[in-house]
């Protein structure tokens, strides 16, 4: 599933090839794809006239801003974006058509079709769901160290899980998660409310870095991820844990394990995210000494 990092690079790619286009007509194929307004037919007609003013994000969802709605569409696990001359013949698994007045037209292409659009009212979007579930955007200047902390350091659940839940943190998943953990040198399963000051402080830092670094690479081609062009993103080539497991750590050099974290793939460096020390253990240690 495309993360923070692959939408924002899917997001600036649709923003050059299609601000400033002008929605003649819409076609959908799918219907369950279009979840608000309920009729398809009440979709397309709406958009029908609109001009694309811009394409902003939410976490992990698009907003495409139009004189007067805005359309917020979820990738989930393989949706795509395409801008195509109308006479390019048409792809399988293209379920929604955007036809423009210039003879081009955006495609949505979702092979496993659990993508999902909603239409609102301009700033409707940001008041239901599913934009108002979202927690904190973690590359805005709402996402701050103490912000994160409070949030998050009196539960008494594992980290991980804590850190893909969308109504906190908006946009991270599996494979940023892994990373930024393993850079915060946090065990995946530490407990929230055991994590001192200065490991929020690492993990706050770890997040926002390697978020920004991924989106500067153009987000992660993993499985089928690709931008509105057709393009594979870089950063898979600079993830340190996700994916390596049983190669060597690049910071201790020891092996990278994979293991199942709140039921996800999680991998993890355990020299350099130590499970945290059972107190009582220690103590019995040393009476047996
Ligand atoms: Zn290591």
């Amino acid at each position: 599933m495309p993360e923070l990092p692959e939408v924002e690079t899917v997001r600036r790619t649709l923003n050059q090839l299609v601000a400033g286009k002008r929605i003649e007509s819409v076609t959908v194929s799918l219907p369950r794809i279009i979840q608000r307004p309920a009729e398809p037919e009440a979709f397309a007609a709406a958009l029908a006239g609109r001009t694309i003013e811009t394409v902003e994000r939410s976490g992990k969802f698009l907003r495409i801003v139009l004189d007067g709605l805005v359309l917020v569409s979820h990738l989930r696990m393989e949706g795509r974006y395409g801008v195509y001359a109308q006479d390019e013949p048409v792809e399988k698994h293209t379920h929604v058509i955007f036809h423009f007045d210039d003879g081009t037209e955006l495609r949505y292409k979702d092979v496993r079709q659990f993508g999902t659009m909603h239409l609102f009212a301009p700033g409707e979007e940001l008041k239901q769901p599913p934009l108002s579930r979202l927690g904190l955007e973690p590359l805005s200047d709402s996402f701050t160290p103490d912000a994160l902390r409070k949030m998050l350091a009196h539960r008494p659940t594992k980290i991980k899980p804590l850190l893909l839940n969308q109504t906190y943190v908006a946009g991270l998943g599996n494979i940023y998660v892994d990373e930024a953990l393993f850079q915060a040198g946090i065990h995946p399963e530490r407990s929230a409310d055991s994590l001192k000051a200065a490991e929020w402080r690492r993990l706050y830092e770890s997040i926002r870095a390697t978020l920004e670094r991924a989106v500067e690479a153009g987000g992660s081609s993993i499985k089928s991820y690709v931008n509105g062009q057709g393009e594979m993103g870089m950063f898979q080539h600079q993830l340190l844990v996700y994916g390596r497991k049983g190669e060597p750590c690049s910071r201790c050099g020891g092996p990278i394990t994979k293991t199942v974290v709140g039921g996800r793939g999680t991998h993890i460096c355990l020299r350099c995210q130590p499970p945290r020390r059972k107190r009582r253990a220690a103590t019995a240690g040393e009476l047996s000494n």
